[in-house]
């Protein structure tokens, strides 16, 4: 490959997005005023050794390319933000959802059970007394039956 330095555009461009902070060379990056025509005054990013050496690619950015670049990046970084906090509140609320369903199913569950135990120990309970009373029914029945033969 020959270096012949016959390019069309001034600045041979190696771009990256958002404003750089490194030229790939190594060198910190530096702002310079344009003195085109056509950019008169216009601020770019370039390091300083790409000053001099007009022939190399080194890295080169519009100031204001680079700020409408940064302000897009930080638009879709809040964006994504937004999103995942709503993915994340989301998440949570089915979560709670789901565990407070949870939790009615297992009281409840646990409830049926309970009340089904008090039944059958109130049942049980009532079968006692019931006998106890049948028991001394009989009892009075043939204490007043004894009484009415001793009386009669
Ligand atoms: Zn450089």
């Amino acid at each position: 490959m020959t270096s012949s330095s016959t390019s069309s555009s001034r600045f041979p461009r190696i771009s990256t997005y958002g404003v750089p902070t490194r030229c790939w060379c190594g060198e910190g990056i530096t702002t310079f005023g344009s003195s085109t025509a056509e950019n008169q005054y216009r601020r770019f990013h370039r390091c300083e050794i790409a000053k001099g050496r007009k022939s190399e690619n080194h890295l080169f950015k519009w100031i204001d390319e680079a700020l409408i670049n940064e302000m897009r990046m930080v638009n879709a970084k809040h964006e994504r933000v937004a999103q995942g906090l709503t993915n994340f509140e989301k998440r949570v609320m089915e979560k709670v959802k789901s565990e407070i369903a949870r939790i009615e199913h297992e009281v409840s569950q646990k409830l049926k059970e309970k009340v089904k135990l008090e039944i059958a120990r109130v049942e049980k309970e009532m079968k006692q007394k019931l006998k106890i009373a049948t028991v001394a029914m009989v009892v009075v029945g043939a204490i007043v039956g004894i009484w009415n033969s001793l009386t009669v």
